[in-house]
């Protein structure tokens, strides 16, 4: 990076308008003149409009090494490749069920490529191909897989002679690819293999993929990526959460797109809206033009908010804290404003990398975070593997099964995990322990479901301080409270008890959302059925946040939620005091809370509460300031 680019960057994060891109965007103006505008609607994650050449990412290459196995182990390797079948199975099916929603012309071209390839994973020479190659000659599923998909697209490539037609020619080249393509496919859920490492994508680019996982999205450099757009993925699966974090402009579930992109196609995405213009016209570029700058000058207005105290006009005092999943954010949490962070998730520093974080470079991480904050708190939760936060040094030192949950959400998850593995939750107590006699901390506790869970990990807590003041470690002289996360319609019910046993509670309503409504958050298709304004969630909010009032314990929201600053006068309004969000959306949130009175807030609540329809409510907030709210 150059100098001038770091200033731009350094410009553009203070809040200043980026220079315009017209000049590096006349080039690949050109290249894509000539290709018609295409609009894909999909769902808006991430605020801001990106404009930029895409960078198409569909499936990553994947290059194999023969791997030879021994011959005790061909059942394994068989079981193997049958679950990566059955799991890329699963995958093609998904992407078959969302056609519904294309333009019919689309539609026709994608449905029999889709059918095609659900052929080929239910029984075909590939599949019969591997399973004899890993019996016969003693190779990985893996290998299996790659020599075999090779040996047919060769065989069906050698079929094109001197004298065939064109277009014969391009359909055996067509068909010679698809084998390839299931292959990679197999090869990637056998694998594990992260997305890609984006070690090719260009300055400035949209990426524009099938689908993103949590770990791929950890791996982006927001300081070079203009936007991303995928054909996947929901509102607040933590792909989503992971962008809105790095603050990139972001459109998941655009339906069709991955596969309507051409090499030199420009985009833009419009992080709003849910949009994304393929190729766009002159009149909605320069319109995304004046929206990329619009959107820097209301974020340069409302950095005025960083300095002033979040309090409402009648004097209420509100934590804002900030969400924080990578280092990567830290600055954007120091120019936000916020006072701390109310929550750490440590799955990305597990994610990316050859094996599990031992105590001490666990240690370090969470201390360089601790001390960057400067004295304000810091809550760390403890390790929330499980649903679609997949970490492969978990499998692969054996610590979580290798084969796939058929149940992810409903499983292993966070604390579940956690107490079955108590070696790996004693390392990451004891580092955040030790990381704690550098400015205060919190620990956090996950997905939990019932109060044993909260007394049996406080004992492993107290054993864990215990063993580190005989090691002649430095503690705080009282241990940092062990608060619990209520993102399960389980714990909200029962946070009447499980305030007898937490420190605090801090309200996870993304997982709420989803256990409640049986939703799962990540999903494109029923992505208007998640809806975290449903009366049932915010029941459970609201019984939950009373609960920890009655006993005078620490409260907050930290799911998304607590970043809508419509939403704010109803939460501040159910007694909420502390929300911890991304931390682009401190300013924002804070404007929301200097704008009202807690009197005016909480009458707002009640007629709010009052009602059963989801759509109701939404009416209700979005009219909030323009009507009188009583
Ligand atoms: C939540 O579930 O609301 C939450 C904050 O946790 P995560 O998004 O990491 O699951
Ligand atoms: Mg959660």
């Amino acid at each position: 990076m150059n100098r001038t680019e770091d200033k731009n960057r350094a410009e553009e994060k203070a809040g200043r308008p980026p220079p315009p891109q017209h000049k590096r965007l006349s080039g690949q103006l050109k290249a894509a003149a000539g290709r018609p505008e295409t609009l894909f609607a999909g769902i808006p994650v991430s605020p801001g409009v990106a404009i930029g050449p895409v960078f198409g990412t569909s499936e990553p290459r994947t290059e194999i090494t023969r791997q030879k196995i021994a011959a005790a182990d061909i059942e394994g390797e068989r079981a193997r490749l049958e679950n990566a079948i059955a799991q890329s199975r699963k995958q093609v099916a998904k992407l078959r069920g969302r056609l519904a929603v294309l333009p019919e012309e689309s539609k026709e071209e994608i449905a029999p490529l889709l059918d095609g390839y659900l052929q080929m994973l239910s029984n075909s020479r590939l599949l019969r191909g591997a399973r004899r190659r890993i019996a016969d000659t003693l190779l990985s599923a893996e290998s299996a897989v790659f020599e075999e998909a090779e040996a047919i697209a060769e065989a069906i490539a050698a079929q094109a002679l001197p004298d065939t037609a064109d277009d014969e020619r391009a359909s055996i080249g067509r068909r010679a690819e698809e084998v390839r393509e299931i292959a990679r496919r197999l090869v990637r859920n056998l694998t594990r293999q992260p997305f890609r490492s984006f070690a090719g994508l260009p300055d400035g680019a949209i990426l524009v993929s099938e689908g993103l996982r949590p770990a791929d999205a950890a791996l982006l450099d927001p300081s070079r990526l203009a936007g991303v757009a995928t054909e996947e993925g929901g509102a607040e699966g933590h792909t989503a959460v992971m962008l809105r974090a790095l603050g990139v402009p972001a459109v998941l579930g655009a339906v069709g797109l991955a596969h309507a992109i051409e090499p030199g196609d420009l985009a833009v995405v419009d992080g709003a809206s849910g949009t994304v213009a393929l190729n766009p016209s002159p009149v909605r570029l320069a319109a995304a033009r004046r929206a990329v700058t619009a959107f820097a000058r209301e974020r340069q207005k409302l950095a005025r908010f960083r300095r002033l105290p979040a309090e409402t006009l009648d004097g209420e005092a509100v934590e804002l804290q900030a969400n924080l999943e990578l280092p990567v954010e830290l600055p954007l949490i120091a120019q936000s404003g916020a006072q701390g962070i109310g929550l750490l998730r440590t799955e990305f520093l597990f994610m990316n990398r050859e094996g599990v974080p031992d105590e001490d470079t666990q240690t370090e991480s969470y201390r360089a975070v601790v001390e960057a904050m400067g004295g304000d708190p810091v809550t760390i939760r403890v390790l929330d593997w499980g649903g679609e936060k997949e970490i492969d040094a978990l499998s692969s030192e054996g610590i979580v099964p290798e084969a796939a949950d058929p149940n992810p959400a409903l499983g292993l998850r966070g604390i579940r995990l956690l107490l079955r593995r108590v070696a790996l939750f004693e390392t990451q107590l004891a580092a955040i322990l030790r990381a704690a006699a550098a400015g205060p901390v919190r620990v956090m506790l996950p997905m939990i479901t019932n109060v044993a869970e909260v007394r049996e990990a406080r004992v492993i807590y107290e054993r864990v301080a215990r063993r580190l003041r005989r090691r002649g470690e430095r503690l705080p002289e009282k241990l940092p409270p062990l608060g619990i996360m209520i993102e399960t319609p389980g714990a909200a019910l029962s946070s009447d008890a499980l305030a007898l046993e937490a420190d605090f509670f801090a309200i996870g309503t993304n997982d709420l959302t989803a256990y409640t409504l049986a939703v799962d958050r990540a999903e494109t298709e029923l992505a208007e059925l998640y809806d975290p304004m449903h009366p049932a969630v915010l029941r459970l909010v609201q019984f939950a946040t009373e609960a920890a009032l009655r006993m005078r314990m620490p409260v907050s929201v930290c799911g998304e939620i607590a970043a809508n600053p419509r939403l704010t006068p109803l939460l501040l309004g159910l007694g909420v005091r502390s929300f911890s969000m991304n931390a682009g959306a401190v300013p924002r949130v804070k404007q929301a809370v200097r704008a009202v009175e807690i009197d005016t807030c909480a009458r707002f609540a009640r007629r709010v509460m009052e009602q059963s329809d989801p759509s109701a409510i939404r009416d209700l907030v979005m009219a909030f300031g323009r009507t009188t709210p009583d």
